[in-house]
């Protein structure tokens, strides 16, 4: 008999981290591979922030802190919150985690029975499915066409939602289409789930400051009657690229807030006390980062849609927010080509032009696939033009 235990059976690594690792094997192995599947800005973290982890250390706040966040950022968060999304919170209202992940991780393990049904709109981000699953409960994934900007739609959720109903997630911008809901789509999606008042609602902000376009940025929790359901989780990942410090956090309904505390206290305890004095810094300093980040994101996005539209049998939507696109691939799949699905596609794209991108499938949509363009032009641009050449060696 298997040590392994059977909820552990149930569930797979991360498919994004896996193409990431084969990149980074290859290159090892001497192959000049250009590695689009990763999720995190190729950005520095900036300075001040630096300082103050740095500031932190020679202080001496280098001992356990309060498990679910120190008051200092508890205080930076309620302020974010305020200035950013005009939503007010007390401190036993906001949770902080390693990560968003932790806090998501812990959100579920919380709150799921076995049977209960979070739906989750696909293209999903590679995590939810599994980590419901991992606590016990039932993915209900909605598919989300291209047509429809790949977001869900109220129609669509209204279908989706049963009496075992516990979450519905949004999350916008996403990943991996980089789709943001307008405010109209989020409230379309709010009328319906004001109506299902057992629903709670998980609403993923992690990329809230990478956007383009003037999109405005609006959260479900804006919708009074909406706020006392709603969790919404955010981090400093994304927004500073401080991915390796590992400061997710979410703010919520008391209830949800204390039990995702009490299974850190067992599991974790506090993220680490020099990223949550780095973490006030970010969510209080200074923010003009943000803007150059965008900028600079802005331009590659625009070079990258271009790019893969002027590719016969690629198409590729504008998205407004994130760092990735999400191409279909679907005019390169037939007989011709000898390619049946994405995963084809982007296993032979690796294999012949060392360019590695994640195949749709994995975030729940076939026909796909998935680039970062977190990374430099200068990759950007050796990887598009090996991406073109490949699919014209295709078209042949
Ligand atoms: N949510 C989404 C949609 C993500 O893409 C990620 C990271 O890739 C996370 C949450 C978690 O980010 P972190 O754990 O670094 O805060």
């Amino acid at each position: 008999m298997s040590i392994i235990s059977d909820s552990l059976k149930r569930i797979k690594p991360s498919p994004t981290i896996a193409v990431t690792q084969k990149a980074r094997e290859l290159r090892a192995a001497g192959k000049d591979v250009i590695g689009l599947g990763a999720g995190e800005p190729d950005f520095d973290t900036p300075d001040n922030i630096k300082s103050a982890a740095i500031k932190a250390i020679k202080k001496g706040d280098t001992k356990y802190t309060a498990v679910d966040g120190t008051p200092a950022l508890k205080k930076a968060i309620i302020a974010k919150f305020k200035r950013e999304n005009r939503l007010n919170y007390s401190a036993d209202q906001i949770t902080v985690g390693t990560g968003g992940k932790q806090v998501l991780y812990n959100a579920f393990m919380a709150t799921l029975n076995k049977g209960d049904e979070v739906i989750i709109p696909a293209p999903f981000w590679v995590s939810y499915p599994d980590m419901v699953l991992l606590a016990g409960g039932k993915p209900k994934i909605v598919k989300c066409t291209e047509q429809e900007g790949f977001k869900l739609t109220a129609e669509k959720l209204k279908k989706a939602i049963s009496k075992k109903t516990k979450w519905v997630i949004i999350n916008s911008p996403s990943n991996p289409t980089g789709a943001g809901y307008s405010k109209k789509e989020i409230q379309d999606l709010g009328k319906v789930l004001i109506k299902n008042k057992k629903i709670h609602i998980l609403s993923d902000d992690i990329y809230e400051h990478v956007r383009y376009d003037n999109f405005k940025f609006f959260t479900i929790a804006q919708i009074p009657k909406l706020k006392d359901r709603t969790l919404t989780m955010n981090g400093v990942s994304k927004s500073y690229a401080m991915t390796g410090w590992r400061i997710g956090y979410a703010a919520g309904p008391r209830d949800i807030i204390k039990a995702i505390g009490k299974i850190q206290s067992q599991s974790t305890s506090n993220p680490s006390s020099i990223s949550q004095a780095a973490a006030v810094e970010a969510l209080n300093g200074k923010q003009d980062f943000i803007k150059t980040r965008s900028n600079a994101f802005k331009a590659r996005r625009n070079f990258v849609v271009k790019s893969l539209n002027s590719i016969k049998g690629i198409n590729c939507l504008i998205p407004n927010g994130a760092f990735y696109v999400f191409p279909s691939c679907k005019g390169l799949l037939n007989k011709k080509t000898k390619l049946k699905t994405d995963t084809n596609f982007v296993q032979k794209l690796l294999e012949k032009e060392n360019v590695a991108v994640v195949q749709g499938s994995a975030f729940g949509l076939d026909g796909y696939f998935r680039i970062s363009y977190a990374t430099s032009m200068q990759n950007l641009n050796k990887a598009m033009k090996r991406i073109k050449s490949f699919c014209e060696t295709l078209n042949k």
